[in-house]
């Protein structure tokens, strides 16, 4: 390629076979990070061919959640990102030095993520995650002018609050005009020992978003799925083992899966 010219990112390419989902939401801690690395592992599992791109500039957990602090490797010009549970990664965790935390405006962003798409050697994947900054910013924007083929994947918990701010996080959709894959809504209950279900973040928000979306966007936005609250979810997070791994028969883990199959 000239050097002049614009980089070349082969996920916008006409005809690529690549499914891009860029996974938001509306605000932070709602699980948007450990339900892209579950969802990454279960695809890898059945056998496709996976990416993660961790888009989440200021909040990158990705790496820490798929265990592996690997450092990509450059061949000529290409990065080669590091493999973990099969799936390939490339996090600005990456190329930064220990905790400094990364202050970068817009279009400093945008160049990154340029780069991250068009310098990563990604192979032929079936589907490439993106797991954005929570929000409607820079990066939401950024990635639908990049690769405006991508799938907006909206993530909330069940508080209907929060389904207020996800709503809106969906709705870029309407500017931007991406396809909206669908909502996974997190946290969704917790499961006690008697047998009950404990909504400790109300319920409804996921259908609420959905509805919304559906209705603002004049196609139908599915509800992909219900995760409950799940300790050895967190764990598996905080050990780099995604519980689609480690706990593969835990509810949370089968009802990640069940939205994995869905995409
Ligand atoms: P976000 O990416 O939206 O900021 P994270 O994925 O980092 O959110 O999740 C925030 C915290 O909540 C993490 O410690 C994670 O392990 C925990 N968490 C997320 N989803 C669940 C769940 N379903 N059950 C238990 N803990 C969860």
């Amino acid at each position: 390629r000239g050097d002049s010219a614009e980089p070349v990112i082969p996920f916008a390419q006409p005809g690529s076979l690549t499914r891009v989902y860029a996974v938001a939401s509306g605000k932070g801690g709602v699980g948007k990070s450990s339900v892209t690395a579950n969802l990454a592992v279960a695809l890898a599992q059945r056998g496709l061919s996976v990416g993660v791109l961790d888009a989440d500039i200021y909040g990158h957990s990705i790496p820490r959640m798929l265990g592996s602090d690997a450092k990509p490797t450059q061949v000529e010009r290409m990065i080669m990102p590091p493999v973990a549970h099969d799936v390939k990664m490339i996090s600005i965790a990456q190329f930064t030095q220990g905790n400094t935390p990364v202050v970068w405006r817009g279009p400093m962003l945008h160049r990154a993520l340029q780069q991250f798409l068009a310098d990563v050697f990604w192979g032929d994947l079936d589907v490439l995650l993106l797991d954005l900054p929570p929000g409607t910013g820079d990066v939401a924007i950024s990635i639908a002018q990049l690769i405006p083929s991508a799938e907006i994947l909206v993530v909330t918990t069940p508080q209907i609050a929060a389904a207020e701010v996800a709503e809106r996080a969906g709705a870029i959709a309407l500017q931007t005009r991406q396809r909206i894959a669908g909502v996974v809504e997190n946290m969704s209950w917790l499961d006690l020992p008697d047998g009950s279900r404990m909504e400790l973040y109300g319920s409804g928000g996921g259908q609420v978003v959905a509805d919304r979306l559906t209705r603002a966007v004049g196609s139908n936005v599915p509800l992909l799925g219900q995760i409950p609250i799940e300790q050895a979810l967190r764990e598996g997070g905080d050990e780099g083992n995604p519980i689609v791994l480690s706990d593969p028969e835990n509810p949370a883990a089968v009802a990640l899966r069940g939205v994995a199959d869905k995409l």
